[in-house]
């Protein structure tokens, strides 16, 4: 009898199981190595981005792009050469350029040598024309000389990237997109719309977070803002008709300016 007491003393506590199979499962914990980061929050309501979306819309009822195209084919081109480059300095170089080639099929036939030529203002054109040259090669042999409508499409064609690929969507075809150029990306993240570490991270944000019924102009609208009020050095906060919901840390004012309609943008 003083054995088997001995061996009982060796068995597993029965009340210590009894608890762990009482204890709520909980969550495996990720390793940090695993752990998915968490995605940055916009700094604002659902109410504030429409409030913020509804005065630009105010103010510019019509954005547009400053670049000059005559048809999709001259919007890519355009597009691809402002990378690094003003709008104003491409639409100085381009103005005699389509003037004599505003297809593929002309511009392929005017060849890399004289569209150089015509882009040498620009910066990194012997690039750029290389790659105005093999896209509109590409749009002949195998687009019918018709620019594509579909983004994975596009973005075969040299020298065009997510970013231009959007904008031709966007004001070509009139798809809803955001192009996320050096303004929208330092707007998204400086007054805290939609951080991201990436433009594609800033991109997927801000389609996220923008009203649907504000997401066509929306583009136009931030590259706006951005370019003449929310500037990069100097965010000219007493201008601004957001300064009272803006919440970046560096603004300088919180009194809105007057919320009026802008005159139609002359270039
Ligand atoms: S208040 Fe200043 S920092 Fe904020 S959006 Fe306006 S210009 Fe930019």
């Amino acid at each position: 009898m003083a054995r088997q007491y001995r061996e009982d003393m060796k068995e597993p506590k029965p009340k210590s199981v009894k608890l762990a199979a009482l204890q709520p499962a909980s969550k495996p914990r990720m390793s940090k190595a695993t752990a998915k980061p968490r995605k940055p929050k916009s700094a604002y309501s659902t109410e504030e981005v429409e409030e913020i979306f509804r005065r630009f819309s105010v103010q510019r009822p019509e954005p547009k792009g400053e670049l000059n195209y005559v048809n999709p084919f001259t919007l890519v081109v355009a597009v691809a050469l402002s990378a690094q480059a003003t709008d104003v300095g491409v639409n100085k170089a381009t103005k005699a350029l389509f003037a004599i080639a505003d297809t593929p099929e002309k511009m392929l036939a005017l060849g890399e040598d004289a569209v150089r030529e015509h882009i040498r203002t620009i910066g990194l054109y012997r690039n750029k024309a290389k790659n105005v040259i093999a896209l509109s090669r590409m749009l002949v042999e195998d687009f019918d000389g018709e620019v594509p409508r579909d983004r994975d499409e596009l973005v075969k064609l040299p020298g065009v990237g997510r970013k231009t690929a959007n904008v031709v969507l966007s004001m070509a075809f009139g798809q809803a997109t955001i192009a996320v150029d050096t303004h929208i990306f330092r707007i998204a993240n400086r007054i805290g719309l939609a951080p991201g570490k990436t433009p594609d991270q800033v991109e997927d944000h801000l389609v996220r977070v923008i009203p649907n019924h504000y997401l066509y102009h929306a583009h136009h609208w931030l590259i706006l803002h951005g370019r003449y009020t929310c500037k990069a050095r100097r965010p000219e906060c007493e201008h601004c008709i957001i300064a009272d919901l803006c919440k970046a840390a560096e603004k300088t004012n919180t009194i809105p300016a007057p919320l009026v309609a802008l005159p139609p943008q002359v270039f």
